[in-house]
C-alpha cells in the first residue's frame, strides 16, 4: 500500500507557515492542517468556560472532556477543521486574548498527547501538509519532508501588523521554545528557510522543489 506523504512545516510565529502550507497543499493536492488553530480552539474553549489557562491539570481535564470532531472541508483546497460541539470558532480563535492564552494551554503534556493523537488521525483524509511547532519533531518524526521557516522579528511583526494584529511575537516564541513538552525547535533533517526577503511564491516553490528532490531520492513507497 502506498505510504501517505506528510509535509511538516514548523517555525516561529508569523514566519509564513500558513500562507506557504496552503500554497503547497493547493499545488500538490494535499490536505492542509493548521495545528495552531487546534491549540487556539482549546484556548478559546477554556476562556469561554472560565478555565484557568495556566492550570495544566484543569486544561488537561477540559481537553479530555470536550466534544470534538475532525472534519475535512473543501474551500479552494481541502483542509481539516477541529469542531467543538459541532462549531468551528474561525474568528474567535484569532483575537489577541486567545493568542495570549494559547501558549499556556499548549504547554501541558496531556494536551500535547491529545493533540498529537488527533493530528495523526488526519492521515485518514489523505496526504497532508501540516503546519505547527512540533510536527517534524514530535507529531510525524518519521516523515522525510520537514521544513522550518523563520524570519527576522521586525519582518514578522510587520506582517502581523499588516494583518491588523499587534502582539508580542517574541514572548510567544520564547514560551513555545522553552516549554518542556515538545518545544519549538528545528527537527533533524529539516530544511531551514529564512523567509525574510522571500515572497510566498518563492518560498512555496522552494518547498515544492525540495519535496520533489527528496521524493526522487527516497521514493514514495
Ligand atoms: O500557528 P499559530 O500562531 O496559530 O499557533 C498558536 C500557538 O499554538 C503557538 O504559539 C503555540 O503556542 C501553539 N502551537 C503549538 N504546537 C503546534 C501548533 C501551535 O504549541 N504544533
Amino acid at each position: 500500500m502506498k505510504k501517505s506523504i506528510v509535509i511538516a512545516i514548523d517555525g516561529t510565529s508569523a514566519s509564513g507557515k500558513s500562507t506557504n502550507a496552503k500554497l503547497v497543499a493547493q499545488a500538490l493536492g494535499h490536505v492542509y492542517v493548521d495545528t495552531g488553530a487546534m491549540y487556539r480552539t482549546l484556548a478559546w474553549h477554556c476562556l469561554r468556560h472560565r478555565i484557568d489557562v495556566t492550570d495544566a491539570k484543569a486544561v488537561g481535564t477540559a481537553c479530555r472532556q470536550w466534544k470534538t470532531q475532525l472534519k475535512c472541508v473543501a474551500d479552494g483546497f481541502r483542509q481539516v477543521r477541529l469542531l467543538v460541539d459541532g462549531y468551528y470558532p474561525e474568528t474567535e480563535i484569532r483575537t489577541a486574548e486567545t493568542s495570549a492564552a494559547v501558549p499556556h494551554v499548549a504547554a501541558g503534556p496531556q494536551v500535547r498527547a491529545w493533540m498529537k493523537r488527533k493530528q495523526r488521525e488526519c492521515l485518514r483524509f489523505g496526504d497532508l501538509v501540516m503546519e505547527g511547532r512540533d510536527i517534524g519533531t514530535n507529531v510525524f518524526p518519521e516523515t522525510d519532508f520537514k521544513f522550518y521557516l523563520d524570519a527576522h522579528l521586525a519582518e514578522r511583526s510587520r506582517r502581523r501588523a499588516a494583518d491588523g494584529v499587534n502582539e508580542n511575537l517574541a514572548a510567544r516564541d520564547q514560551r513555545d521554545s522553552q516549554r518542556a513538552a515538545a518545544p519549538l525547535m528545528v527537527a533533524l533533517g529539516a530544511k531551514v528557510i529564512d523567509t525574510s526577503g522571500l515572497t510566498a511564491a518563492q518560498t512555496s516553490a522552494a518547498i515544492i522543489e525540495e519535496v520533489r528532490q527528496r521524493l526522487a531520492r527516497t521514493g514514495p513507497d
